[in-house]
Protein backbone atom coordinates (compact mmCIF):
# COMPACT_ATOMS: atom_id res chain seq x y z
CA UNK A 1 0.00 0.00 0.00
CA UNK A 2 1.59 3.40 -1.28
CA UNK A 3 -0.90 5.24 0.79
CA UNK A 4 0.65 8.29 3.14
CA UNK A 5 -0.03 7.21 7.08
CA UNK A 6 0.10 8.68 10.18
CA UNK A 7 -1.66 12.25 9.95
CA UNK A 8 -4.30 10.55 11.49
CA UNK A 9 -4.99 12.94 14.43
CA UNK A 10 -5.91 15.99 12.49
CA UNK A 11 -7.84 14.11 9.72
CA UNK A 12 -9.49 12.39 12.15
CA UNK A 13 -10.79 15.82 13.90
CA UNK A 14 -11.73 16.98 10.51
CA UNK A 15 -13.92 14.09 9.80
CA UNK A 16 -15.41 14.63 13.01
CA UNK A 17 -16.61 18.17 12.46
CA UNK A 18 -17.67 17.55 9.22
CA UNK A 19 -19.62 14.60 10.61
CA UNK A 20 -21.36 16.88 12.89
CA UNK A 21 -23.11 18.46 10.53
CA UNK A 22 -25.12 17.52 7.20
CA UNK A 23 -22.85 17.52 4.24
CA UNK A 24 -24.46 15.99 1.54
CA UNK A 25 -25.18 19.30 -0.81
CA UNK A 26 -21.54 18.80 -2.01
CA UNK A 27 -21.32 15.15 -3.11
CA UNK A 28 -23.79 15.02 -5.29
CA UNK A 29 -21.85 15.53 -8.31
CA UNK A 30 -19.20 13.46 -6.25
CA UNK A 31 -20.06 10.33 -8.12
CA UNK A 32 -23.09 11.12 -10.21
CA UNK A 33 -21.37 13.09 -12.70
CA UNK A 34 -19.87 10.06 -13.91
CA UNK A 35 -23.40 8.10 -14.11
CA UNK A 36 -22.20 4.58 -13.71
CA UNK A 37 -19.35 2.80 -11.88
CA UNK A 38 -17.72 -0.77 -11.69
CA UNK A 39 -18.64 -1.20 -8.02
CA UNK A 40 -21.35 0.25 -6.10
CA UNK A 41 -20.82 -0.67 -2.50
CA UNK A 42 -24.57 0.21 -0.30
CA UNK A 43 -23.46 0.63 3.26
CA UNK A 44 -20.98 2.67 4.93
CA UNK A 45 -20.73 0.63 8.11
CA UNK A 46 -17.16 -1.08 8.45
CA UNK A 47 -17.78 -4.26 5.92
CA UNK A 48 -18.94 -1.78 3.36
CA UNK A 49 -15.91 0.49 3.71
CA UNK A 50 -13.57 -1.92 4.15
CA UNK A 51 -14.67 -3.50 0.62
CA UNK A 52 -14.33 0.00 -0.75
CA UNK A 53 -11.11 0.74 0.07
CA UNK A 54 -9.81 -2.95 -0.84
CA UNK A 55 -11.35 -2.45 -3.99
CA UNK A 56 -10.12 1.81 -4.31
CA UNK A 57 -5.98 0.67 -3.52
CA UNK A 58 -6.58 -1.75 -6.58
CA UNK A 59 -7.80 1.10 -8.87
CA UNK A 60 -11.22 -0.49 -9.05
CA UNK A 61 -13.85 2.68 -10.00
CA UNK A 62 -16.02 2.20 -6.84
CA UNK A 63 -18.55 4.14 -5.41
CA UNK A 64 -19.55 3.81 -1.76
CA UNK A 65 -23.25 5.48 -0.82
CA UNK A 66 -25.18 5.31 2.89
CA UNK A 67 -28.71 6.30 3.87
CA UNK A 68 -27.35 7.99 7.40
CA UNK A 69 -26.06 11.71 7.50
CA UNK A 70 -22.50 9.97 9.48
CA UNK A 71 -21.15 7.57 10.44
CA UNK A 72 -22.19 5.55 14.06
CA UNK A 73 -21.42 7.25 17.47
CA UNK A 74 -21.61 4.61 19.22
CA UNK A 75 -19.40 1.72 20.68
CA UNK A 76 -21.49 -1.27 19.14
CA UNK A 77 -19.32 -4.03 18.31
CA UNK A 78 -16.03 -2.93 19.67
CA UNK A 79 -12.94 -5.82 19.50
CA UNK A 80 -10.77 -6.60 16.20
CA UNK A 81 -9.54 -10.03 16.23
CA UNK A 82 -5.77 -11.12 15.48
CA UNK A 83 -7.53 -12.34 12.40
CA UNK A 84 -8.58 -9.33 11.70
CA UNK A 85 -5.69 -7.10 12.73
CA UNK A 86 -3.72 -9.14 9.62
CA UNK A 87 -6.65 -7.77 7.26
CA UNK A 88 -5.80 -4.09 8.64
CA UNK A 89 -1.90 -4.48 8.47
CA UNK A 90 -2.18 -5.55 4.86
CA UNK A 91 -4.43 -2.02 4.32
CA UNK A 92 -1.85 -0.09 5.80
CA UNK A 93 -3.80 1.03 8.83
CA UNK A 94 -3.11 -1.74 12.02
CA UNK A 95 -0.48 1.05 13.47
CA UNK A 96 -2.66 3.80 14.14
CA UNK A 97 -5.87 1.59 15.24
CA UNK A 98 -3.54 -0.16 17.78
CA UNK A 99 -2.32 3.06 19.30
CA UNK A 100 -5.90 4.37 19.62
CA UNK A 101 -7.31 1.25 21.19
CA UNK A 102 -6.76 -1.26 24.35
CA UNK A 103 -5.11 -4.51 24.39
CA UNK A 104 -7.16 -7.76 25.25
CA UNK A 105 -4.35 -10.33 26.04
CA UNK A 106 -5.92 -12.95 27.81
CA UNK A 107 -9.76 -14.07 29.05
CA UNK A 108 -10.96 -15.47 32.28
CA UNK A 109 -13.77 -17.78 32.15
CA UNK A 110 -16.11 -18.27 35.14
CA UNK A 111 -18.62 -20.96 35.69
CA UNK A 112 -21.28 -18.45 37.66
CA UNK A 113 -19.63 -16.93 40.33
CA UNK A 114 -16.14 -19.78 39.95
CA UNK A 115 -13.59 -19.28 37.80
CA UNK A 116 -12.49 -22.29 35.32
CA UNK A 117 -9.99 -21.18 33.07
CA UNK A 118 -8.09 -18.60 31.47
CA UNK A 119 -6.83 -18.32 27.86
CA UNK A 120 -3.79 -16.70 26.88
CA UNK A 121 -3.55 -14.60 23.29
CA UNK A 122 -0.01 -13.05 24.42
CA UNK A 123 1.33 -16.60 24.25
CA UNK A 124 -0.03 -17.09 21.28
CA UNK A 125 2.99 -17.67 18.41
CA UNK A 126 0.80 -15.07 15.74
CA UNK A 127 1.59 -11.67 14.36
CA UNK A 128 -0.61 -9.88 17.12
CA UNK A 129 -1.07 -12.25 20.10
CA UNK A 130 -3.94 -9.80 21.21
CA UNK A 131 -7.18 -8.86 20.40
CA UNK A 132 -7.91 -4.60 20.18
CA UNK A 133 -10.73 -3.04 21.80
CA UNK A 134 -12.05 0.10 19.74
CA UNK A 135 -15.21 1.45 19.15
CA UNK A 136 -16.94 1.15 16.38
CA UNK A 137 -17.40 4.76 15.79
CA UNK A 138 -14.11 5.26 16.07
CA UNK A 139 -13.20 2.07 13.91
CA UNK A 140 -15.64 3.67 11.39
CA UNK A 141 -13.95 7.34 11.04
CA UNK A 142 -10.81 5.57 10.26
CA UNK A 143 -11.69 3.89 7.67
CA UNK A 144 -13.65 6.75 6.53
CA UNK A 145 -10.48 9.04 7.18
CA UNK A 146 -8.73 5.80 4.62
CA UNK A 147 -10.89 6.16 1.88
CA UNK A 148 -10.95 9.75 1.65
CA UNK A 149 -7.01 9.20 1.53
CA UNK A 150 -7.78 7.19 -1.26
CA UNK A 151 -9.72 9.64 -3.13
CA UNK A 152 -13.25 8.09 -2.18
CA UNK A 153 -15.73 10.26 -0.02
CA UNK A 154 -18.35 8.20 1.75
CA UNK A 155 -21.78 9.94 -0.25
CA UNK A 156 -24.03 10.27 3.43
CA UNK A 157 -27.83 10.70 3.44
CA UNK A 158 -27.90 8.41 -0.31
CA UNK A 159 -30.30 5.89 0.15
CA UNK A 160 -30.74 2.79 -2.60
CA UNK A 161 -34.43 2.52 -2.82
CA UNK A 162 -34.39 0.02 -5.99
CA UNK A 163 -32.45 -1.54 -8.57
CA UNK A 164 -33.22 -3.73 -11.70
CA UNK A 165 -30.13 -6.18 -13.04
CA UNK A 166 -30.40 -6.31 -16.82
CA UNK A 167 -28.25 -8.21 -19.16
CA UNK A 168 -25.76 -8.48 -16.20
CA UNK A 169 -26.01 -4.63 -15.53
CA UNK A 170 -27.40 -3.23 -12.60
CA UNK A 171 -29.73 -0.11 -13.03
CA UNK A 172 -29.90 1.41 -9.60
CA UNK A 173 -32.23 4.29 -7.93
CA UNK A 174 -30.53 6.34 -5.28
CA UNK A 175 -32.29 8.93 -3.10
CA UNK A 176 -30.71 11.88 -1.93
CA UNK A 177 -31.98 12.87 1.65
CA UNK A 178 -31.88 16.45 3.19
CA UNK A 179 -32.22 17.35 6.71
CA UNK A 180 -34.47 20.26 7.41
CA UNK A 181 -35.96 21.73 10.28
CA UNK A 182 -39.05 21.85 10.59
CA UNK A 183 -39.67 24.89 12.78
CA UNK A 184 -41.48 23.29 15.80
CA UNK A 185 -40.90 24.95 19.16
CA UNK A 186 -39.03 21.94 20.12
CA UNK A 187 -36.07 21.46 17.78
CA UNK A 188 -36.93 18.67 15.72
CA UNK A 189 -35.59 18.44 12.32
CA UNK A 190 -36.74 15.77 9.63
CA UNK A 191 -35.28 13.97 6.08
CA UNK A 192 -36.91 14.77 3.18
CA UNK A 193 -35.60 13.39 -0.50
CA UNK A 194 -33.90 16.32 -2.47
CA UNK A 195 -33.89 14.05 -5.82
CA UNK A 196 -33.54 10.40 -7.06
CA UNK A 197 -30.61 9.37 -9.25
CA UNK A 198 -30.55 6.69 -11.31
CA UNK A 199 -27.10 5.12 -12.04
CA UNK A 200 -25.30 1.54 -13.74
CA UNK A 201 -23.39 -0.60 -11.67
CA UNK A 202 -21.14 -3.70 -13.11
CA UNK A 203 -21.53 -5.07 -9.48
CA UNK A 204 -22.94 -4.18 -6.23
CA UNK A 205 -21.82 -5.17 -2.42
CA UNK A 206 -24.96 -4.83 -0.26
CA UNK A 207 -23.48 -4.13 2.97
CA UNK A 208 -26.65 -3.03 4.12
CA UNK A 209 -27.14 -3.73 7.80
CA UNK A 210 -28.75 -6.01 9.48
CA UNK A 211 -32.59 -4.28 8.18
CA UNK A 212 -31.08 -4.98 4.49
CA UNK A 213 -33.50 -3.36 2.19
CA UNK A 214 -31.38 -5.09 -0.96
CA UNK A 215 -32.35 -8.60 0.50
CA UNK A 216 -35.97 -7.57 0.13
CA UNK A 217 -35.47 -6.10 -3.23
CA UNK A 218 -33.69 -9.15 -4.37
CA UNK A 219 -36.06 -11.61 -2.80
CA UNK A 220 -33.75 -13.35 -0.20
CA UNK A 221 -34.83 -14.32 2.73
CA UNK A 222 -32.79 -15.90 5.41
CA UNK A 223 -32.75 -18.82 7.40
CA UNK A 224 -31.99 -19.26 10.89
CA UNK A 225 -28.80 -19.80 12.04
CA UNK A 226 -29.31 -20.53 15.74
CA UNK A 227 -31.42 -19.40 18.96
CA UNK A 228 -31.64 -15.54 19.19
CA UNK A 229 -30.26 -13.64 21.68
CA UNK A 230 -30.85 -10.55 23.71
CA UNK A 231 -28.62 -8.35 25.40
CA UNK A 232 -28.41 -5.10 27.42
CA UNK A 233 -24.93 -3.51 27.39
CA UNK A 234 -23.51 -0.35 29.66
CA UNK A 235 -20.27 1.33 29.89
CA UNK A 236 -19.18 2.74 32.46
CA UNK A 237 -15.84 4.64 33.83
CA UNK A 238 -14.13 2.73 36.49
CA UNK A 239 -10.83 2.84 38.51
CA UNK A 240 -10.07 -0.94 38.32
CA UNK A 241 -6.74 -2.07 36.22
CA UNK A 242 -8.74 -4.06 33.89
CA UNK A 243 -4.96 -5.78 32.85
CA UNK A 244 -6.30 -6.62 29.52
CA UNK A 245 -8.28 -9.44 30.32
CA UNK A 246 -11.54 -9.93 28.63
CA UNK A 247 -13.82 -11.67 31.43
CA UNK A 248 -16.45 -14.14 30.91
CA UNK A 249 -18.93 -15.87 32.98
CA UNK A 250 -21.97 -18.30 32.12
CA UNK A 251 -24.64 -18.43 34.85
CA UNK A 252 -27.90 -20.71 34.09
CA UNK A 253 -26.75 -20.68 30.11
CA UNK A 254 -26.94 -16.95 30.06
CA UNK A 255 -23.60 -14.94 29.01
CA UNK A 256 -22.05 -12.12 31.38
CA UNK A 257 -18.95 -10.54 29.78
CA UNK A 258 -17.13 -7.49 30.44
CA UNK A 259 -14.23 -5.93 28.16
CA UNK A 260 -11.80 -3.40 28.91
CA UNK A 261 -11.53 0.10 26.53
CA UNK A 262 -8.88 2.72 26.07
CA UNK A 263 -9.33 5.60 28.84
CA UNK A 264 -10.15 3.72 32.02
CA UNK A 265 -13.88 2.32 30.05
CA UNK A 266 -15.35 -0.94 30.85
CA UNK A 267 -18.31 -2.38 29.02
CA UNK A 268 -20.69 -4.99 30.35
CA UNK A 269 -22.65 -7.29 28.71
CA UNK A 270 -25.84 -8.97 29.80
CA UNK A 271 -27.64 -12.17 27.71
CA UNK A 272 -30.96 -11.98 28.93
CA UNK A 273 -33.51 -15.03 27.48
CA UNK A 274 -36.74 -13.57 26.20
CA UNK A 275 -36.77 -10.07 26.81
CA UNK A 276 -38.79 -8.60 23.55
CA UNK A 277 -37.18 -5.54 22.55
CA UNK A 278 -38.48 -3.57 19.53
CA UNK A 279 -36.31 -4.14 16.03
CA UNK A 280 -35.44 -0.60 15.76
CA UNK A 281 -32.72 -1.32 18.84
CA UNK A 282 -30.65 -2.53 16.28
CA UNK A 283 -30.05 1.20 14.29
CA UNK A 284 -27.14 2.24 15.01
CA UNK A 285 -26.97 5.73 17.10
CA UNK A 286 -26.21 9.00 14.93
CA UNK A 287 -26.60 11.16 17.59
CA UNK A 288 -23.52 12.19 19.42
CA UNK A 289 -25.45 12.73 23.30
CA UNK A 290 -27.99 9.67 24.72
CA UNK A 291 -31.39 10.93 25.31
CA UNK A 292 -31.69 9.33 28.86
CA UNK A 293 -35.00 10.26 29.51
CA UNK A 294 -36.42 7.38 27.12
CA UNK A 295 -33.94 4.59 28.36
CA UNK A 296 -36.85 1.32 29.39
CA UNK A 297 -36.51 0.57 33.19
CA UNK A 298 -34.17 -2.41 32.15
CA UNK A 299 -31.24 0.53 31.52
CA UNK A 300 -31.39 2.72 34.89
CA UNK A 301 -28.99 2.54 37.37
CA UNK A 302 -31.13 0.45 39.78
CA UNK A 303 -31.33 -2.61 37.39
CA UNK A 304 -27.54 -2.39 36.25
CA UNK A 305 -26.80 -2.49 40.47
CA UNK A 306 -29.05 -5.53 40.58
CA UNK A 307 -27.47 -7.24 37.47
CA UNK A 308 -23.57 -6.42 39.22
CA UNK A 309 -24.55 -8.15 42.26
CA UNK A 310 -26.82 -11.18 40.70
CA UNK A 311 -24.55 -11.99 37.70
CA UNK A 312 -20.75 -10.18 38.09
CA UNK A 313 -18.22 -12.38 39.55
CA UNK A 314 -15.31 -10.29 39.47
CA UNK A 315 -14.62 -7.12 40.93
CA UNK A 316 -15.75 -4.05 38.86
CA UNK A 317 -14.00 -1.33 40.82
CA UNK A 318 -14.96 2.28 41.69
CA UNK A 319 -18.20 2.60 39.04
CA UNK A 320 -17.74 6.63 38.59
CA UNK A 321 -21.02 6.74 35.87
CA UNK A 322 -23.23 5.06 33.18
CA UNK A 323 -21.81 6.79 29.94
CA UNK A 324 -24.02 4.50 27.89
CA UNK A 325 -26.44 1.69 27.71
CA UNK A 326 -28.80 0.11 25.25
CA UNK A 327 -30.68 -3.28 24.42
CA UNK A 328 -30.08 -4.72 21.53
CA UNK A 329 -31.48 -8.06 20.08
CA UNK A 330 -29.62 -10.32 17.68
CA UNK A 331 -31.42 -12.88 15.41
CA UNK A 332 -29.20 -15.58 14.54
CA UNK A 333 -29.68 -16.02 10.72
CA UNK A 334 -28.25 -16.36 7.46
CA UNK A 335 -28.63 -16.11 3.64
CA UNK A 336 -28.29 -19.82 2.01
CA UNK A 337 -26.90 -18.01 -0.96
CA UNK A 338 -25.62 -14.27 -0.11
CA UNK A 339 -25.55 -13.58 -3.82
CA UNK A 340 -28.41 -12.26 -6.43
CA UNK A 341 -26.92 -12.38 -9.87
CA UNK A 342 -24.41 -9.05 -9.54
CA UNK A 343 -25.50 -8.19 -6.01
CA UNK A 344 -23.10 -9.87 -3.36
CA UNK A 345 -24.50 -9.87 0.64
CA UNK A 346 -21.71 -8.41 2.82
CA UNK A 347 -21.54 -8.55 6.35
CA UNK A 348 -24.96 -8.20 8.79
CA UNK A 349 -27.06 -8.12 5.33
CA UNK A 350 -26.03 -11.55 4.94
CA UNK A 351 -25.73 -12.93 8.02
CA UNK A 352 -25.81 -11.97 11.84
CA UNK A 353 -24.65 -13.64 15.09
CA UNK A 354 -25.04 -13.25 18.74
CA UNK A 355 -22.34 -10.26 20.05
CA UNK A 356 -19.85 -11.83 22.01
CA UNK A 357 -16.55 -11.65 21.41
CA UNK A 358 -18.15 -9.13 18.58
CA UNK A 359 -17.68 -12.13 15.85
CA UNK A 360 -20.12 -10.56 13.18
CA UNK A 361 -18.25 -7.40 12.60
CA UNK A 362 -14.98 -9.67 12.63
CA UNK A 363 -15.93 -12.38 9.93
CA UNK A 364 -17.77 -8.76 7.79
CA UNK A 365 -14.09 -6.85 7.69
CA UNK A 366 -12.23 -11.04 7.04
CA UNK A 367 -14.84 -11.69 4.25
CA UNK A 368 -14.67 -7.69 2.94
CA UNK A 369 -11.28 -8.18 1.71
CA UNK A 370 -11.89 -11.59 0.41
CA UNK A 371 -15.32 -10.72 -1.94
CA UNK A 372 -12.89 -7.37 -3.14
CA UNK A 373 -10.23 -9.65 -3.87
CA UNK A 374 -12.33 -12.09 -5.98
CA UNK A 375 -13.98 -8.98 -7.59
CA UNK A 376 -10.80 -7.53 -8.66
CA UNK A 377 -9.43 -11.06 -9.57
CA UNK A 378 -12.40 -11.38 -12.16
CA UNK A 379 -12.63 -8.39 -13.62
CA UNK A 380 -10.71 -9.19 -16.86
CA UNK A 381 -12.14 -12.53 -16.88
CA UNK A 382 -15.82 -12.52 -17.09
CA UNK A 383 -16.26 -15.96 -18.05
CA UNK A 384 -14.89 -16.93 -14.62
CA UNK A 385 -16.86 -14.36 -12.18
CA UNK A 386 -20.07 -16.71 -11.68
CA UNK A 387 -17.61 -19.80 -10.54
CA UNK A 388 -15.70 -17.21 -8.46
CA UNK A 389 -18.50 -15.50 -7.00
CA UNK A 390 -20.10 -19.02 -6.15
CA UNK A 391 -17.08 -20.46 -4.63
CA UNK A 392 -16.61 -17.47 -2.31
CA UNK A 393 -20.19 -17.41 -1.41
CA UNK A 394 -20.40 -21.08 -0.36
CA UNK A 395 -17.16 -20.59 1.58
CA UNK A 396 -18.73 -18.02 3.62
CA UNK A 397 -21.37 -20.02 4.30
CA UNK A 398 -19.27 -23.15 5.17
CA UNK A 399 -17.47 -20.74 7.93
CA UNK A 400 -21.06 -19.56 9.39
CA UNK A 401 -22.36 -22.50 9.67
CA UNK A 402 -19.17 -24.14 11.45
CA UNK A 403 -19.09 -21.30 13.80
CA UNK A 404 -22.79 -21.42 14.39
CA UNK A 405 -22.05 -25.19 15.51
CA UNK A 406 -19.07 -25.23 17.55
CA UNK A 407 -20.27 -27.93 19.42
CA UNK A 408 -19.81 -30.24 16.46
CA UNK A 409 -16.48 -29.52 15.66
CA UNK A 410 -14.65 -28.95 18.87
CA UNK A 411 -14.05 -32.29 20.52
CA UNK A 412 -12.77 -32.08 23.96
CA UNK A 413 -9.39 -33.64 24.75
CA UNK A 414 -8.92 -35.92 27.96
CA UNK A 415 -7.32 -33.67 29.77
CA UNK A 416 -10.46 -30.74 28.88
CA UNK A 417 -12.16 -29.87 32.13
CA UNK A 418 -15.26 -30.91 32.27
CA UNK A 419 -17.28 -27.93 32.83
CA UNK A 420 -15.10 -26.22 29.76
CA UNK A 421 -15.94 -29.13 27.66
CA UNK A 422 -20.09 -29.30 28.54
CA UNK A 423 -19.71 -25.27 27.36
CA UNK A 424 -17.48 -25.53 24.42
CA UNK A 425 -19.74 -24.33 21.95
CA UNK A 426 -20.78 -21.11 23.85
CA UNK A 427 -17.83 -20.54 25.19
CA UNK A 428 -15.42 -20.73 22.12
CA UNK A 429 -18.41 -18.24 20.27
CA UNK A 430 -17.67 -15.93 23.07
CA UNK A 431 -13.95 -15.35 22.32
CA UNK A 432 -12.54 -12.95 20.40
CA UNK A 433 -10.75 -14.90 17.53
CA UNK A 434 -11.61 -15.89 14.47
CA UNK A 435 -9.31 -18.57 12.44
CA UNK A 436 -6.74 -20.03 13.39
CA UNK A 437 -6.48 -17.46 16.91
CA UNK A 438 -9.73 -19.67 17.39
CA UNK A 439 -8.36 -23.32 17.52
CA UNK A 440 -5.10 -22.45 18.95
CA UNK A 441 -7.05 -20.85 22.11
CA UNK A 442 -9.38 -24.00 21.97
CA UNK A 443 -6.17 -25.64 21.94
CA UNK A 444 -5.10 -24.23 25.73
CA UNK A 445 -8.21 -25.46 26.55
CA UNK A 446 -7.83 -29.09 25.27
CA UNK A 447 -10.12 -28.85 22.85
CA UNK A 448 -9.53 -29.53 19.23
CA UNK A 449 -10.99 -27.78 16.68
CA UNK A 450 -11.34 -30.42 13.47
CA UNK A 451 -9.21 -28.08 11.23
CA UNK A 452 -9.69 -30.68 8.28
CA UNK A 453 -13.58 -29.59 7.93
CA UNK A 454 -13.27 -26.29 9.35
CA UNK A 455 -12.54 -24.61 6.61
CA UNK A 456 -12.64 -20.88 7.96
CA UNK A 457 -12.57 -18.08 5.26
C1 LIG B 1 -26.62 -0.64 19.45
C2 LIG B 1 -25.85 -1.76 18.80
C3 LIG B 1 -24.95 -2.50 19.57
C4 LIG B 1 -24.23 -3.55 18.99
N1 LIG B 1 -23.39 -4.27 19.77
C5 LIG B 1 -22.68 -5.29 19.22
C6 LIG B 1 -21.81 -6.08 20.00
O1 LIG B 1 -21.65 -5.88 21.18
N2 LIG B 1 -21.12 -7.08 19.38
C7 LIG B 1 -21.29 -7.34 18.05
O2 LIG B 1 -20.66 -8.28 17.53
N3 LIG B 1 -22.11 -6.61 17.30
C8 LIG B 1 -22.81 -5.61 17.85
N4 LIG B 1 -23.65 -4.87 17.07
C9 LIG B 1 -23.75 -5.22 15.65
C10 LIG B 1 -22.60 -4.59 14.87
O3 LIG B 1 -22.69 -3.20 14.99
C11 LIG B 1 -22.71 -5.08 13.42
O4 LIG B 1 -22.39 -6.46 13.40
C12 LIG B 1 -21.80 -4.32 12.46
O5 LIG B 1 -22.12 -2.96 12.44
C13 LIG B 1 -22.00 -4.89 11.07
O6 LIG B 1 -21.36 -4.11 10.14
P1 LIG B 1 -21.92 -3.99 8.65
O7 LIG B 1 -20.91 -3.17 7.93
O8 LIG B 1 -22.28 -5.31 8.12
O9 LIG B 1 -23.29 -3.21 8.76
P2 LIG B 1 -23.66 -1.87 9.47
O10 LIG B 1 -22.58 -1.40 10.35
O11 LIG B 1 -25.02 -2.06 10.06
O12 LIG B 1 -23.76 -0.83 8.27
C14 LIG B 1 -24.80 -0.87 7.33
C15 LIG B 1 -24.94 0.52 6.77
O13 LIG B 1 -25.84 0.47 5.66
C16 LIG B 1 -26.59 1.69 5.64
N5 LIG B 1 -27.80 1.41 4.86
C17 LIG B 1 -28.86 0.65 5.19
N6 LIG B 1 -29.75 0.64 4.18
C18 LIG B 1 -29.24 1.39 3.17
C19 LIG B 1 -29.70 1.74 1.87
N7 LIG B 1 -30.87 1.30 1.39
N8 LIG B 1 -28.93 2.55 1.11
C20 LIG B 1 -27.72 3.00 1.58
N9 LIG B 1 -27.25 2.69 2.82
C21 LIG B 1 -28.01 1.89 3.59
C22 LIG B 1 -26.84 1.99 7.11
O14 LIG B 1 -27.09 3.36 7.32
C23 LIG B 1 -25.54 1.52 7.75
O15 LIG B 1 -24.62 2.56 7.97
C24 LIG B 1 -24.40 -3.84 17.63
C25 LIG B 1 -25.28 -3.08 16.84
C26 LIG B 1 -26.01 -2.07 17.43
C27 LIG B 1 -26.96 -1.27 16.58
Amino acid sequence: MSRETGRLGDSLATLKSRNSITHDSEMGAFMFGKKSVETLVVGAGPCGMLAALTLADAGNDVAIVDSAPRACTSSNSAILHPSTLKVLERMGMVERLIEAGYRIEKIDIYDGISHRDTLNLSELPIAFPYALSIPQSELELFLEDELEQAGIRVLWNHRVSEYQEEEGELNVTVDRYSERDTGYAVSHTERVIVKSLHFKAKTMIAADGYNSILRRIAGVEPTPLGDNQYFVSFEFETDRDPKHTYLLSFKDDLATAQHPMEGGIARLQFQFSGLTLPSSNREKDRSFLQDKSSLPDYLDEKHFNELLKSRVPWRTGYINRLRYRAAIPFVKRYLKKPRSGNVLFLGDSARSFGPLGSLSLNLGIQEAEQLAKTILETADEPQYRDERFDQICQKMVDTWKQLANLDEFAVPGEMAEPWISKNRGKILRALPATGDTLERLANQAFIHINTQEFSQI
